[in-house]
């Protein structure tokens, strides 16, 4: 198969890609660096199955020759207001991505009569009200919050997803996508993992936002790809969550990073950190991943925190 990934060179459609080549595809990637690397993919260059084009999504996108399936992974992602890569600070790039981007993939899948598959995300649920999330929750979102930028872009983005399916019969799919880590996250972009790992490898308190009470779920890259290849091949349409089920509070995944480093500097509360409209409580409901892809997750946090180390020591000079 000849498959296009968008947002290749970010942390989770580099570990897409990997995946897809080493299975004998070839895989096309688009990113245009807005909060990817070229790091995450230079691996992957001259790679004969693998072909780069830098572009942004939210231009119309003419890739020569016959697709099989597109696989919209392109947006910001972090929610940290003060990251540079954080959508607090991209607001109309986020929304662009989302909307006029998915506009644009789609439009490939359509032309190619080919699979299409959409990067959604838990933020569809907002601040939940219902929990876990199960996929028939239509959620909780501000539409003029902060965070909106981000999370009506992806909800406009699973509508026009499921509008190319009705109207134009193209062969679509969505994933919502709980939080996920492993090696080639940004160590900058502010997320909860990177923050937390890069200040336990040096030895620095954590920085728990808030009173660390809220809560996150959270699935190692491996896991979360294999799933995402199961729904690609599957023929379900609606949106399937794909992430860890294990809740637990921030304070207590900060103390398991503490534990897994040997870090002894403990952990900071910040009561003013957390974002506005940051959810209190988040944990996929996955039966329906279970019943209709056979996937649940296997990696457990501590082994995954384990392979997560190399990389994070590399990156800090430290390995
Ligand atoms: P990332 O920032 O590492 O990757 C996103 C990639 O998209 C980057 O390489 C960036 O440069 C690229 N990009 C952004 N806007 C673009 C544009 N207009 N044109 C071309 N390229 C563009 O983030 P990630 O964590 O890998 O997230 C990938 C996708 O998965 C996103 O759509 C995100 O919403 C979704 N997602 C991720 C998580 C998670 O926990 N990592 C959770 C839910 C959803
Ligand atoms: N968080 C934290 N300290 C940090 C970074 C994040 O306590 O240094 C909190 C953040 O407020 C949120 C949770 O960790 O409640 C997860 O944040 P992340 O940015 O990873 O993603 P989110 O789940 O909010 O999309």
């Amino acid at each position: 198969m000849r498959i296009l990934i968008t947002g290749a060179a970010g942390f989770l459609g580099s570990h897409l890609s990997d995946r897809l080549i080493s299975e004998g595809h070839e895989v096309i990637g688009l990113d245009n660096f807005v909060t990817g690397s070229r790091e995450n993919i230079a691996h992957l260059m001259g790679h004969e199955r693998f072909t780069f084009y830098k572009h942004d999504v939210s231009n119309y996108i003419f890739v020569p020759g016959k697709i099989n399936a597109v696989l919209h992974f392109a947006s910001p992602a972090s929610p940290n207001p003060k990251s540079p890569s954080g959508y607090f600070n991209l607001p109309i790039q986020t929304m662009k991505a989302g909307a006029l981007g998915t506009h644009n993939s789609l439009g490939v899948a359509k032309a190619n009569q080919a699979r299409f598959l959409l990067a959604s995300t838990s933020e569809i649920y907002g601040d939940p009200l219902v929990h876990p999330q199960t996929e028939d929750y239509a959620g909780n979102v501000d539409p003029v919050g902060s965070r909106a930028v981000y999370d009506e872009a992806k909800r406009f983005a699973e509508s026009l997803t499921m509008a190319y399916y009705r109207q134009h019969g193209v062969d679509t799919r969505i994933v919502r996508i709980f939080n996920t880590y492993g090696p080639r996250m940004d160590l900058e972009d502010g997320r909860a993992l990177p923050n937390f790992l890069k200040q336990a490898l040096l030895g620095q308190p954590l920085t728990v936002f808030g009173d660390g009470q809220q809560t996150r779920s959270f699935c190692y890259v491996d896991d979360l790809v294999d799933g995402i290849v199961r729904l690609l091949w599957s023929d379900e349409h609606l949106p399937v969550n794909i992430g860890n089920p294990v809740e637990m509070s921030v304070l207590q995944f900060a103390e398991a990073i503490n534990a897994v480093t040997g870090n002894k500097a403990g952990v900071t509360f910040h009561a003013n950190e957390r974002s506005e409209r940051d959810p209190q409580q988040r944990q996929p409901e996955i039966t329906r991943a279970r019943t209709i892809l056979g996937w649940e997750p296997k990696v457990s946090l501590e082994e995954g925190l384990l392979r997560t180390v190399p990389y994070f020591k590399e990156k800090l000079g430290l390995a």
